[in-house]
């Protein structure tokens, strides 16, 4: 039976980038070697980092002066690497969700960090507007799309310091403008590749300006120097961001990829919205995530939701159950899945609903 992948993270990749993927474990480009056993500094191996860069760089249109880093640790190590490099006395960071407040909690390790407005109270249903950066911040860090409740920040803010963003779950599904930024980043296990390598894109003229040594390998400043490669960087998950990001290119860039996502999303929101059984999670309906559909069944209906996720099983539909600190269900949208996809869960639901 054809899946129908919706999981969170680890997530849908295309199947131009398993396939290439598949292919380069058993001969990787004519070596007769698996990429899993040549050497990084191979001269082949060079070639996949070198042209990787350069195709993020096409891709979201970064500017001169910007480095991109391939490094492991996840999103999750660049909470304490981002202040580490950047935060000397004080920060501004919005509480959107448990990612953004996991980053909150590694930055009061180094420095003041003032939260300049939280949803928690609310369980993250809405994202808070009308807040203000704190005075003297050096930067403000957010999380653009929040994988977990189904919300998202599709716009770059507005404010009077240098931005720093997670977008993990969203990056390559709009564009970006470099100029509000000193530093981005993605693990690559939503929108690029098998978990393992994070992407890391930082303005070079940011760094050097904290007090505090910084151990070698957690400073950007070593990274940038060794071109990736001042360790053994996670090799595998490199050469499959190639080929998604080959294949990127070739569906037309970003503005594609946007017009698709935007196109799924609003898709499943109608069926939702039309729907008499189920109900979206998120308040306002601008904070809806395209990334990340969250729903619930409404509460005379509650006690179908478990049949429904085995409903939905039985037509290949996999990876709705929603994130146990939500509830109910979520459906991730990821560029590599297809429209198709979406519309085999909207026929599932309105199956279902008519059923009962
Ligand atoms: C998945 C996710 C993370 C965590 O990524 P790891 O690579 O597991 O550390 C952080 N932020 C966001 C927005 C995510 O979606």
């Amino acid at each position: 039976m054809k899946k129908h992948n919706f999981y969170a993270g680890p997530s849908i990749l295309s199947e131009y980038t398993i396939k290439n993927t598949a292919e380069a474990i058993l001969n990787f480009a004519d070596t007769g070697l698996s990429v899993l056993e040549v050497s990084h500094r191979s001269k082949e191996f060079q070639a996949v980092i070198d042209e990787a860069t350069a195709l993020v760089k096409e891709i979201l249109e970064i500017p001169e002066g910007f480095s991109v880093l391939w490094l492991g640790g996840g999103a999750s190590m660049q909470f304490c690497m981002i202040p580490f490099n950047f935060l000397n006395k004080k920060a501004s960071y919005i509480d959107t969700g448990t990612w953004a407040s996991n980053a909150i909690k590694e930055a009061r390790l180094f420095g003041e960090v003032d939260v300049v407005a939280s949803s928690k109270d609310a369980n993250y249903t809405y994202i808070p507007k009308d807040w203000k950066i704190a005075e003297g911040s050096e930067y403000f860090h957010y999380t653009s799309n929040n994988t977990i409740y189904g919300t998202e920040i599709r716009k770059d803010p507005d404010v009077s310091v240098p931005m720093i963003c997670d977008m993990s779950s969203d990056i390559f599904s709009r564009p970006i403008d470099w100029s509000k930024y000193i530093a981005v980043y993605a693990g690559a296990q939503k929108n690029l590749a098998p978990a393992g390598v994070t992407l890391v894109i930082v303005r070079d003229d940011a760094l050097g300006h904290v007090e505090r040594a910084i151990p070698t390998m957690l400073d950007y400043r070593t990274h940038i120097k060794k071109g990736s490669m001042f360790n053994t960087p996670p090799v595998l998950p490199i050469y499959s961001a190639l080929q998604t990001l080959r294949y990127y290119k070739q569906l037309g860039g970003l503005k594609e990829l946007e017009r698709r996502d935007l196109e799924k999303a609003a898709a499943l929101y109608n069926a939702i919205d039309e729907s008499k059984m189920f109900e979206g999670t998120v308040t306002d309906p601008n904070d809806r995530s395209i990334m990340n559909v969250c729903f619930v069944m409404k509460p005379e209906y509650k006690e179908l939701e478990k049949d429904f996720v085995e409903f939905c099983a039985n037509r290949g539909i996999v990876g709705i159950k929603g994130h146990r600190s939500v509830g109910g269900f979520r459906a991730s949208l990821y560029n590599a899945l297809p429209m198709e996809s979406v519309k085999v869960l909207i026929e599932a639901m309105k199956d279902f609903e008519y059923k009962h």
